[in-house]
């Protein structure tokens, strides 16, 4: 018996994405971002769906290093960098190139003493004001990394955009301008893009594009969809019916005792709550697929279960699927409903929901 609730996740469809993404970018090499644990995907799985991607993007180091000790071999990018000077060493081991964001990664690298260069991207403050040298140290800090042994050359440039999800945004074309301003005519290759700097601004594409959600199938824009742009949702959240019960009018159901229905009619118990990650906050009227079938949550979501109305009329029973979101109900949807991001759903999802790939 397959286990639930569970994540069913499609390596045809991550393969497609990356297919579809480099078409979109034809120019340009990939850096899959699976972080956070491939985006509650499992970052080995998708690691391993995706062998011919040029790279893989991690925030930390000890995400990097699950990669490695399963048995992955392409190039690694720490993107928030490394924090402590005992990392070092071990991007040196294990081939990872890392970010530098930072006056200490600078302070940590000029005093280290290790046995081969480090690659490194240098991350420029193009407007999103969280990581990154701003212009004017920037020139100073190049020459430093140039000068410093521990340094491969030549230096990798890149930047990461604030508002590329906002496709009529002009802030996005300004911070491009500034990158692009800021860098020219130096050696090393180049990464701006994220997903939406990749299906939205094709001039920020350069050398390297870093797309993490539409790898994913899913778009990083509100109110679209990934299969706008012939995407494929790579995850489907399933569990099942544990109750099906009849129910009164003006009866009231779950913690708070704050929704009544108006009805006679059927309630169905789903086995997922907040405990394995779905949304606490979800109102009512989220959608959930059951038997292909639309319904809506109705009352408060708790720790293990929801529940749904069937409708008077429902022949739906105990052990029957319940799709969450997958492809024939976009998370983006779904999403909407919580007034949230896809993002968050799907990497909030809890060591309780196994991961399955297919
Ligand atoms: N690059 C950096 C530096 C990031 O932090 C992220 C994710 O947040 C990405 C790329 C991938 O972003 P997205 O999932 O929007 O494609």
């Amino acid at each position: 018996m397959k286990p639930f609730p569970r994540a069913e996740i499609s390596s045809r469809a991550l393969q497609h994405n990356l297919a579809r993404l480099r078409e979109i970018a034809p120019a340009s090499k990939v850096i899959a971002v699976v972080k956070a644990n491939g985006y509650g995907h499992g970052s080995l799985n998708v690691a391993k769906s995706l062998n011919s991607a040029d790279g893989f993007g991690l925030a930390r180091l000890e995400e990097a290093l699950e990669l490695r000790a399963g048995g992955v071999t392409a190039k690694l990018l720490l993107l928030e960098g490394f924090f402590r000077s005992t990392e070092l060493p071990l991007l040196v081991e294990h081939d990872i190139d890392t970010v530098v964001h930072h006056n200490s990664q600078l302070q940590m690298l000029e005093q280290a003493k290790l046995n081969k260069p480090v690659t490194v991207w240098l991350k420029v403050d193009s407007g999103m004001h969280r990581l990154g040298f701003r212009s004017d140290e920037f020139s100073d800090v190049y020459q430093r990394l140039l000068d410093c042994p521990q340094v491969a050359k030549p230096i990798n440039l890149m930047t990461h955009f604030a508002c590329a999800d906002e496709p009529d945004n002009d802030y996005t074309r300004k911070q491009l301008e500034h990158f692009n301003q800021l860098t020219a005519g130096l050696d090393g290759d180049r990464s701006l893009a994220n997903s939406a700097g990749a299906l939205y601004w094709p001039s920020s594409q350069q050398n390297w594009i870093r797309p993490g959600i539409a790898l994913y199938g899913v778009s990083p824009v509100v109110g679209d969809r990934g299969a706008n742009h012939e995407l494929q949702p790579a995850m489907s959240l399933v569990s099942q019916l544990i109750a099906v019960r009849e129910h009164k009018a003006g009866e009231s159901v779950g913690y708070g005792s704050f929704w009544r229905s108006s009805r006679d009619t059927r309630l169905g118990v789903v086995a997922i709550g907040y405990g394995d990650g779905y949304p606490r906050n979800a109102p009512e009227g989220t959608p959930v697929l059951i038997n292909g079938r639309r319904v809506p949550v109705v009352g408060r979501v708790s720790m293990d279960m929801l529940t749904v109305d069937l409708g008077p009329d429902a022949r739906d029973a105990v052990g029957d699927d319940a799709l969450l979101w997958g492809p024939a109900l976009p998370v983006e949807e779904v999403a909407a409903h919580i007034e949230t991001v896809a993002y968050e759903l799907v990497t909030k999802l809890t060591p309780r929901v196994a991961v399955c790939l297919d």
